[in-house]
């Protein structure tokens, strides 16, 4: 073979998750198809930016043609094809970014099609970019050549399982040509449509890529209007161009929520559209970079993902900020010690947070909808802006005992009792239902007496830390898990106090029993105030470190030292009556009784016995000798 002979083609196969994607695409049902032209020109008009960027960096790469998006179709034939002059792929990257997933939230997403067998809804919810292609093409050629390098590829797939890749003749230049072979003996009442025809395709790209920065071309003439949506008139954009736009920007294909705009004129100017998703994306919690804004200067693309410009507790928010401040050349690193960033940064935290606050007195339904998607890491800002705590905690939701609704603390505040020292929260379990259950909550019930239920690991360190950041006049947040904590006025802790004195002598030795069996676990043992129909709880002694605190600490491989809590017993329940008796006695049963009772205890804070064989046997042998009496 000489050396200028073509590389003969090589297979491949998909990775498993993206032939099972391809698959799904290729049989999919889902109406709005003309999404896949949207989904190309978008990766075009990336990969336009991107050599941009590039040839900002190295001028020596710069080519002399002018960046456009070219699409060009055959209605006979019936091929569409979707050509950029854009930064092109290597082979390694064809096989990274085209025969592989690498998003993380593919697993989950093939998984909830499974499970829910809702495919339709769910391609809709999840990006499927370049792999939507199948939906109407059965067989698809890109041809790419890289910035900077001589190499031209020829990718070529029909879906299934394989493609292969082989050197093509040399592209005049970089930059990617996308030709899809259609389908065209499918129905038009399935959602097809011959995208082959003149005034389909001008039609989507008016409809999903009109304000595409870069000119598309289409029969010699720019389709686009290329104006930034963001530098128009708020009255002069529709609705549906911002949802356009945002599914643009983010790859999602769900509408947006709601979008901001900001317009911020003075000492420093820019301009901000940012959009809040409607649900979290699949892998936002454990994609951190899956969140973010892209900045622009002066309608130029500069980066994505910009952490400088928005703190990390808003990282839902995604979108544009254009500001005429920042220099063209501006490199992250500068970025961040730039005065402007922290100007944009801040008056784009607090718009976004007043935003939020009109939008929950606006639109409950709305905000609840936000709330459940992104209430969890919003609630991160009242730890870490201690300027904004307050107004976050103004805005954050609660459930509560008193009905099933969210509840904002001001309406808490609303129907507290005025003998109250502050707000009942109850933090434990993350399952909202197993919280409702504590046996903590009885004092409170009893007394009809409102408590938050906070199940947010999170909301453990609000808690821990609302009484630094919030304003002193705030109404103090007071954990019922806490032994200082008591429903009980002065009177009733007076009298308490000397109910407590008259068991002393009576829980003496069952004390000891405990002590000596459970002493490197717990401080305290004691009769109950709060209990009313469960035999015992746990509390955290005054100061001491919270279970869920503890349990979070070790988690992130911190070495806690064990901490001792305070195990409480229900004089009046019959169970620990019947223990009281028995430890005066000496009963051998006593330390077993006392075990199993803790262990239950630590089970309703949602932690599990250390040893489940042992707590298993304790069990059993009580219900035997239940059983056989
Ligand atoms: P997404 O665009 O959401 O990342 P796609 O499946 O649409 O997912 O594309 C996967 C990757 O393939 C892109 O991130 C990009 O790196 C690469 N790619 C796709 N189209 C092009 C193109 N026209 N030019 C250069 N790279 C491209």
């Amino acid at each position: 073979m000489s050396g200028n002979d073509i590389m003969s083609e090589e297979k491949f196969y998909f990775q498993s998750e993206a032939a099972e994607l391809l698959k799904l695409m290729i049989s999919s049902v889902y109406s709005n198809r003309d999404i896949f032209l949207r989904e190309l020109i978008s990766n075009a008009s990336d990969a336009l930016d991107k050599r941009r960027i590039e040839c900002l960096k190295d001028s020596e790469l710069a080519e002399n043609t002018k960046p456009e998006i070219l699409i060009t179709s055959d209605s006979e034939k019936k091929i569409l094809s979707v050509s950029d002059n854009g930064i092109g792929m290597s082979k390694d990257d064809l096989i990274a970014y085209l025969g592989t997933i690498a998003k993380s939230g593919t697993k989950e997403f093939l998984k909830a099609v499974k499970n829910e067998n809702a495919e339709n809804e769910l391609i809709g919810q999840f990006g499927v970019g370049f792999y939507s292609v199948f939906m109407v093409a059965d067989k698809v050629e890109v041809l790419t050549r890289k910035l900077g390098s001589a190499e031209t590829y020829k990718f070529v797939s029909d879906g299934n399982g394989s493609y292969t890749i082989e050197d093509a003749e040399q592209r005049p230049e970089c930059g990617t040509t996308v030709t899809l072979y259609l389908r065209h003996d499918d129905k038009p009442e399935d959602g097809f449509k011959d995208y082959s025809s003149e005034w389909i395709i001008r039609e989507i790209i008016e409809k999903y890529s009109d304000f595409i920065s870069w000119p598309v071309v289409f029969k010699d003439k720019i389709v686009n209007s290329q104006k930034a949506i963001w530098q128009r008139p708020d009255s002069e954009v529709t609705e549906e161009e911002y949802k356009e736009f945002y599914k643009h920007l983010t790859h999602d294909w769900r509408d947006p929520l709601t979008h901001i705009k900001i317009n911020a004129e003075g000492s420093t100017n820019f301009k901000g559209l940012l959009f809040i998703p409607s649900e979290a994306p699949y892998d936002m919690f454990m994609n951190p970079e899956s969140g973010g804004i892209n900045l622009y200067i002066n309608r130029v693309f500069i980066m994505n993902d910009c952490k400088e410009l928005i703190p990390e507790y808003l990282r839902f928010i995604r979108g544009v900020i254009d500001s005429e401040d920042l220099p063209l050349n501006i490199s992250r690193e500068i970025l961040q010690d730039e005065p402007v960033t922290r100007v944009i940064k801040r008056s784009t935290q607090r718009k976004i947070l007043v935003e939020l606050k009109k939008l929950l007195s606006s639109d409950r339904e709305k905000y609840i909808k936000f709330w459940s998607s992104f209430g969890k890491i919003l609630k991160e800002g009242i730890i870490k802006d201690t300027e904004h705590a307050k107004n976050i905690l103004e805005i954050s939701l609660f459930r509560t005992t008193h009905n099933d609704e969210w509840t904002t603390l001001a309406e808490y505040e609303s129907r507290m009792k005025p003998e109250q020292e502050g707000v009942y929260c109850l933090t434990g379990s993350d399952n909202l239902s197993a919280l409702k259950a504590s046996p903590k909550l009885e004092a409170f019930s009893e007394k009809n007496l409102e408590v938050l239920l906070m199940t947010d690991p999170v909301d453990e360190w609000i808690l821990a830390q609302a009484s630094f950041v919030l304003p002193e006049d705030s109404k103090k947040l007071l954990n019922i898990a806490r032994d200082e904590v008591t429903p009980y006025t002065e009177d009733e802790k007076k009298d308490n106090e000397e109910k407590l004195k008259a068991l002393d002598s009576e829980f003496e030795s069952l004390k000891k029993k405990a002590l000596e069996v459970l002493g490197d676990k717990l401080e305290n043992v004691k009769p109950s105030m709060t209990l009313t129909s469960s035999p015992a709880c746990i509390r955290v002694p005054s100061g001491g470190m919270s279970i869920q605190v503890e349990c979070t600490l070790r988690a992130m491989g911190q070495n806690v030292p064990p901490q001792k809590r305070i195990l409480e017993l229900n004089a009046n329940h019959l169970i620990v009556k019947k223990l009281l008796e028995m430890s005066k006695m000496n009963d051998a049963k006593v330390s077993d009784v006392l075990k199993t009772l803790y262990d239950q205890s630590m089970i309703l804070e949602g932690v599990a016995p250390d040893n489940p064989a042992d707590f298993v046997k304790r069990i059993d042998d009580l219900m035997t000798l239940a059983l056989v009496k």
